[in-house]
């Protein structure tokens, strides 16, 4: 480094720096948490645009588009510190799915795809499937075929694991091996759809990313086109993007990926911690750069850390893989496992324990509450809203999958595509005296699917379609006739949903029983649409990046406001923040009951303990709430004991601090003699 640019990254360690200056060829960064991957990793871009690299011939690949835009503005001021007149403005950086679906929009003429190809979100996918499951009478009349949401999990896992569906559902869904032959069918008969529809869901993004890629001639354009290729959360990959990875270096091998095996939490999604250990075979002559301190967490809760790792089975059976971190900062509180009455008792002393740090001087921003699932925060929700404690949820339920914004897009994307079938069937049936039976005679009347339709025309077609229903059916129709034609006729995609929006109104307030909450969320969504240039860019920025939950969508409860963050751990992932609560540190909750049973999944839950743990920079607090109320209706309550996570026993629990009851036994009030007993001497009296 010359002297500025010396300046610019002086903040960095020498491994770190290592990484940084290293020159062409490939590289992986393979570290624990918090030891500054990422920002390595954003410093490592600012190093080549400031060297003079083209900003748009350098691809950074992350895990969330927030994480992309976080790295490049870091990024932007490292350039600008060193006093380089370029700019990261360029870097083509996002998702793997909106950078396929940038290139592929890009390319589309020349892979023989249309443009203008719609894309499906997971709900659309797994509708579709059924659809297709429908359409072709696969499993009529058998009981125990696989319900839509098991088929699309399981079209998805082979098609991004790769492995057969036969041996998949063999090994993984065993229950529904005896239907392998009608699952293929289905399977073909929703690839031929989406084919005849134009239409991609998120796994095909991927698929015709890796064809362009490896074409012949043309995906050496591609590869050409980027000098550097850099991954983030590398561990988090799955095998077809680690072959994308592959195919855009075969120009040159420009690329750095970096990760933590001890991190990988997506094997359910068929994420592959494989890709991070094999990488030195597929690009040989890489250099390896392992990071040890943790800028992030102080000792103590390094201390936790590292005695989770060394419990995880990978550790145990490669012992190169072990890992300490280790801080400068050697005092701080001791992370504190709490064990809790129950529930309640847990939600009131993480509410106790938020606003007493608040107190002491760490704002709410700064600090999480973390879990598995997002219903684990249901009651803490209820506490928090009874406390005026403003809070922001990640990870929960997702905007788009909220059935009045999935109408409003629905309307949208018939525009966009009038052969969209999925987005007619749901429109369809909302009107007055229209079912499955009549929005099906409709779609056909109407031509949706066979390529002919044009938006300017839809108005008419439509009033066509509907002469035969009953009255109040056809002026429905009409109504959404009229709204379509109206809505075509409009530029802005701000106006489109405000005209659709009127429209809907009334249709809301038939269909739900709070009609006002989601037409307010309605508004929030032409708010968003104002930031976009197309209707086609406003759909696909909803479903690759959609706005995390109704509340997400509207912002921070009010913009400059301290607000909680309330998150799965998942989402949670390259996160941090000065004070974590990690709720339900339970087992059955983590480890979940769900994967209890194959030791392989087990050890994602205690690799997804271990990034919460990691989250804290200054202070950790695990609950554990020791009993749990199921209601039941009808036969009161009852209630079952919990008890601390499995993963926090023996060496991990020693370095945490304990507080309340140690075990469920000591608290747990016992009657005293028998019921049977006491109902006896009740009744005793009255003879
Ligand atoms: P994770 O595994 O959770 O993704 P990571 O390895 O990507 O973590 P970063 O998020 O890059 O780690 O860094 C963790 C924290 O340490 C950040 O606050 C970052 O600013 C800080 N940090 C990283 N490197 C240094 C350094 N050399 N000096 C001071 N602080 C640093
Ligand atoms: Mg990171």
């Amino acid at each position: 480094f010359d002297s500025d640019v010396h300046d610019a990254f002086a903040h960095l360690n020498s491994a770190q720096h290592d990484a940084v200056a290293f020159g062409d060829g490939p590289l992986l960064i393979l570290a624990g948490a918090g030891t500054g991957k990422t920002t390595t990793l954003a410093a490592r871009v600012a190093r080549l645009v400031a060297d003079g690299v083209d900003p748009q011939r350098i691809l950074l690949l992350t895990f969330t588009r927030r994480a992309a835009g976080e790295m490049l503005s870091r990024a932007r001021r490292m350039v600008a510190a060193t006093g380089a007149p370029a700019s990261t403005g360029k870097v083509m950086g996002g998702t793997f799915h909106a950078i396929a679906n940038r290139l592929l929009r890009r390319y589309a003429d020349r892979i023989g795809l249309a443009t203008d190809f719609g894309l499906l979100d997971a709900a659309d996918a797994a509708d579709l499937i059924d659809l297709v499951r429908d359409d072709l009478e696969v499993a009529k009349g058998t009981s125990r075929f696989p319900r839509k949401a098991t088929l699309a999990s399981i079209y998805g896992r082979v098609v991004n694991s790769r492995v057969p569906l036969k041996a998949t559902l063999e090994s993984q869904y065993p229950w529904c091996a005896e239907h392998t032959e009608a699952i293929g069918r289905v399977f073909t008969g929703y690839g031929q759809r989406k084919r005849a529809r134009n239409l991609l869901d998120y796994d095909d993004l991927l698929l015709f990313w890796k064809v362009l890629a490896e074409a012949e001639g043309i995906g050496d354009e591609l590869g050409g086109s980027f000098d550097h290729v850099l991954v983030d959360e590398y561990q988090d990959t799955n095998a077809l993007q680690a072959e994308i990875v592959a195919a855009l270096r075969r120009t040159n091998d420009n690329v750095t990926v970096v990760g933590d095996d001890a991190q990988a939490v997506y094997g359910f999604r068929a994420a592959s911690v494989r890709n991070i250990l094999d990488f030195p075979q597929t690009f040989p002559g890489t250099r390896i750069v392992r990071l040890e301190q943790s800028y992030r967490s102080t000792q103590p809760i390094l201390d936790t850390a590292n005695a989770l790792v060394a419990e995880m089975a990978q550790t145990k059976d490669n012992p190169e893989f072990r890992k300490s971190l280790f801080s400068d900062r050697l005092d701080g509180p001791q992370p504190r496992l709490h064990t809790c009455h129950d529930e309640d008792d847990q939600s009131a002393r993480v509410c106790d324990a938020v606003l007493d740090r608040r107190e002491q001087g760490t704002p709410l921003v700064q600090q999480a509450v973390l879990f598995r699932t997002s219903h684990h925060a249901d009651l803490l929700e209820l506490e928090l809203s009874r406390r005026n404690i403003p809070y922001v949820k990640y990870g929960g339920l997702k905007f788009l999958e909220a059935a009045h914004v999935k109408d409003l897009v629905a309307l949208l994307r018939l525009l966009d595509n009038p052969d969209d079938e999925l987005a007619w069937f749901r429109i369809l049936q909302r009107l007055e005296g229209i079912g499955p039976g009549r929005a099906r005679v409709l779609m056909e009347a109407i031509g949706v699917g066979e390529g002919g339709v044009a938006v300017a025309q839809l108005g008419d077609r439509v009033v066509e379609a509907a002469v035969h229903l009953p009255a109040a059916a056809e002026r429905a129709v009409v109504g959404l006739a009229v709204a379509l034609g109206d809505t075509a006729a409009i530029d802005e995609v701000a106006g489109q949903v405000q005209r659709l929006r009127e429209w809907y109104g009334p249709v809301c307030a038939q269909t739900f029983e709070d009609p006002i909450p989601r037409m307010a969320d309605l508004q929030q969504l032409e708010v968003l649409a104002e930031q976009s240039t197309s209707r086609t860019r406003f759909l696909d920025d909803l479903v690759l990046d959609p706005p995390a939950s109704t509340g997400d969508l509207a912002g921070p409860p009010l913009l400059d406001e301290d607000y909680l963050i309330l998150s799965t751990i998942h989402s949670a992932k390259g996160l941090e923040w000065d004070t974590v609560h990690l709720l339900h540190a339970a087992d059955g909750m983590i480890p979940s009951d769900m994967s209890t049973g194959d030791p392989d999944e087990v050890e994602e839950e205690r690799r997804l303990l271990y990034v919460a743990l990691t989250r804290p920079r200054h202070e950790l607090d695990v609950y554990v709430p020791l009993r749990y109320y199921h209601q039941r209706f009808g036969s009161g309550d009852r209630h079952s004991f919990g008890q601390v996570s499995r993963f926090l026993q023996g060496p991990v629990r020693d370095t945490m601090a304990r507080v309340g009851p140690r075990d469920a036994e000591r608290d747990v009030p016992v009657l005293a003699g028998t019921a049977a007993d006491r109902v006896d001497a009740l009744l005793d009296e009255l003879w």
